[in-house]
């Protein structure tokens, strides 16, 4: 099946970034929030990110304004449903999500394909709420969009086969990289990230180091591009939190325990960088840690 027209659900971090290589790719993107603000935050972010690859030579000034073309923004998600490909973008939650393709339903073509950018949430489950789960698919990309190559692919248990090439066949058009993964908690990259994530806080908690010796640790002994509590603050301590509470509740182990002090800091509202303040505080001209 070929795919011109690309809705995307959730204008955040991820949204914004995946509009963005979807418009430079050529598709036609519509991009919805139930947010103005966060549409128009979007808008700003797209804008920056597109002329930081102009300044670079990675993309011509003509191409960025043809991209910039082919993206229109609205909170009304009805024109979403006669999009060929629809990616779900929205908060980490489970009742979230299913209630955004309920709210779809009705305004859904035939030919649409639904997926789903959810980090650790069955697909199995998300897509026996549609009425097509043949046709609903995992389509996890990594953050930040334009810069990070992999995509993940991840079929749910009705998924057909069509479906998984017609995606396959556009992570190449991307220029990104698809790797597939079985539809058990958090998939492959978060699965194994996420609780590497959880343990340096849990090495906070316990007194074993502080945020700055824990993050240099990690780059210097390991060659990590990123600490640990830096990264968690770059992909939100929100949905790190999420992606554990999936990997406790559904693989029933203890060693997925989320650490009390994540859970502090999200209820806190310090959820890393996107609220200014997590393991570090943005709010200055340099980050300064927190503990
Ligand atoms: P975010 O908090 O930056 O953005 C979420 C957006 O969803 C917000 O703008 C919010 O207004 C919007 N939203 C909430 N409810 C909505 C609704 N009913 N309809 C439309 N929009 C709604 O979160 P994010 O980091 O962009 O994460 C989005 C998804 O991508 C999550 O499923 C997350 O697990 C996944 N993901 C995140 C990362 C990461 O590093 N942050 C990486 C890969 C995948």
């Amino acid at each position: 099946m070929e795919i011109k027209e690309v809705g995307i659900i959730g204008a955040g971090q991820m949204g914004n970034g995946i509009a963005h290589v979807f418009a430079v790719a050529g598709y036609d993107v519509r991009l919805t929030d139930i947010s103005e603000e966060a549409l128009e935050r979007a808008r700003g972010v797209i804008e920056k990110n597109l002329d930081r690859q102009v300044s670079r030579g990675k993309v011509s000034a003509e191409d960025r304004d043809a991209a910039l073309g082919r993206l229109t923004m609205g909170t009304d998600l009805a024109p979403i449903g006669a999009c060929d490909l629809v990616i779900e973008s929205a908060t980490e939650n489970e009742a979230i999500k299913r209630k955004i393709f309920e709210s779809l339903a009705p305004h859904l073509a035939d030919k649409t394909i639904l997926t789903s950018n959810t980090s650790s949430i069955s697909i199995t489950r998300l897509a026996a709420g549609t009425d097509r789960p043949e046709r609903f698919m995992g389509f996890h990309f990594m953050n930040p969009v334009p810069v990070m190559k992999l995509v993940e692919l991840i079929r749910g248990i009705a998924t057909d086969a069509e479906t998984y090439e017609t995606l396959h066949g556009v992570v190449g058009k991307l220029g990104k990289s698809a790797a597939s993964s079985e539809d058990y908690p958090a998939f492959i990259v978060n699965r194994i990230l996420v609780p590497m994530i959880n343990e340096a806080v849990y090495a906070l908690y316990e007194g074993v180091g502080s945020v700055s010796s824990i993050d240099v640790s990690m780059k210097l002994g390991a060659n990590h591009p990123m600490g640990p509590l830096e990264l968690a603050d770059f992909i939100g301590l929100d949905t790190c939190l999420a992606i554990m509470n999936v990997l406790h509740e559904g693989l029933a182990d203890t060693k997925y325990r989320p650490c009390p002090l994540l859970v502090k800091y999200v209820e806190a509202g310090w959820h890393g960088r996107k609220s200014k303040r997590g393991f570090y505080d943005y709010r200055g001209d340099e980050p300064v840690p927190t503990r």
